[in-house]
């Protein structure tokens, strides 16, 4: 018997689209196994639940948490323990968060399940799982084959599983069950400070990186008109940042965010193994440089070669026109 729990995620009351993407991958991946059963939770308050009517699940068990409880490292987790245990999970599925990146990390130790990240793609064969995971910063694959054993696998942002996501039209609406919470945390939320940005990169299908190549922050706007005719959103290599010409939350990299849009467009970066780190999980690179030797073109879907002050305005009018 498998019992899956998916912890799925809301943004506003609304289901995010790495948790729905993640939802619909669980509710496939069930249906072609007779012995597997899939659960809903969500760590999150929330009042009403709709989902795609194709979804399997008629209830989801909602653990309520104060807002200003932080989840620290000793946060206690004792209602979620007691609660999986009963339903006898045996997998629990979850996408990369900071949050859930603390919450499961502590849940894996607890239950004594093996926790596997970085997750590419995963099937479900015979009642045995097969994962495929990225290691050494996206340069090597390495495969996982007959995992039986209880597992906690969280999946990066942007997992698809292979499976086309469609907004379902029908809807319904689940019955929640809630659980207050006893998550008691030493640690408390004394400021909460928003990232402006209208479209936020780690969530973006399609996202528009630029580099030192831009020369200096007052061109930005060439890439921000051009991220919102795309209705995408702006990232950067790390010099720009280091350089103040971006905030850092926007640096992507080995040491910034890891990003996995369906397309990513990079202007003026030259593609250093760093930079790649955090970008080769993106659908379709499109390269826009000047220099035929820049290391980005070995590793695009797509280059436009030239200046990026003639190409980005042109490409940005041509969204203009259409
Ligand atoms: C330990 C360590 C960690 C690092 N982590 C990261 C990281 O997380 N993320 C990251 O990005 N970097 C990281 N770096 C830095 C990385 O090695 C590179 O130095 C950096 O990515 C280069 O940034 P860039 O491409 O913006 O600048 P450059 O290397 O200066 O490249 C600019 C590019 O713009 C092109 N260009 C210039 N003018 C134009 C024009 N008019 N039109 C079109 N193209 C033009 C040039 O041909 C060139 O290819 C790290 C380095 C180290 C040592």
């Amino acid at each position: 018997m498998i019992n899956i729990a998916v912890f799925i995620d809301f943004k506003h009351d609304e289901l995010t689209n790495n948790s729905k993407s993640l939802l619909n991958f669980a509710n496939k991946l069930v249906d072609n196994c007779a012995d597997a059963h899939l659960y809903l939770y969500t760590i999150q308050n929330i009042s009403k639940c709709y989902f795609p009517a194709t979804v399997k699940p008629s209830s989801i068990t909602c653990f309520t948490i104060d807002n200003n409880v932080h989840f620290s490292s000793n946060a206690s987790l004792d209602n979620v323990v007691s609660h999986i245990k009963d339903t006898k999970i045996t997998h629990v599925f979850c996408t990369k968060s900071t949050t859930n990146d603390l919450i499961f990390s502590k849940l894996s130790m607890i239950l004594n399940f093996n926790i596997i990240t970085n997750i590419k793609s995963l099937s479900l064969e015979n009642g045995s799982f097969h994962f495929t995971k990225s290691i050494f910063s996206g340069k090597a694959m390495a495969k996982m084959n007959e995992t039986n054993d209880p597992c906690i696998a969280i999946f990066p942002k942007g997992f698809t599983g292979d499976i086309l996501i469609g907004d379902s039209i029908e809807t319904k609406e689940l019955k929640i069950e809630h659980i207050s919470s006893t998550f008691s945390s030493s640690s408390i939320i004394v400021e909460n400070s928003l990232i402006q940005n209208e479209i936020q990169l780690s969530d973006a299908e399609i996202v528009v990186g630029a580099g030192r190549g831009l020369k200096g922050p007052e061109n930005w706007v060439i890439i921000e008109n051009f991220a919102k005719k795309l209705k995408a959103a702006t990232a950067c290599s790390k010099p720009v940042s280091d350089l103040n010409w971006r905030p850092h939350h926007e640096h992507v990299g080995q040491t910034g965010i890891k990003i996995n849009p369906k397309l990513y467009i990079a202007c003026g970066i030259s593609g250093a193994i760093q930079h790649l780190a955090g970008v080769n999980g993106s659908g379709t690179i499109v390269v826009i440089n000047n220099d035929t030797e820049a290391p980005f073109i070995k590793h695009a879907d797509y280059i436009i070669m030239g200046d990026l002050f003639e190409i980005v305005p042109e490409l940005t009018k041509l969204f203009d026109e259409a």
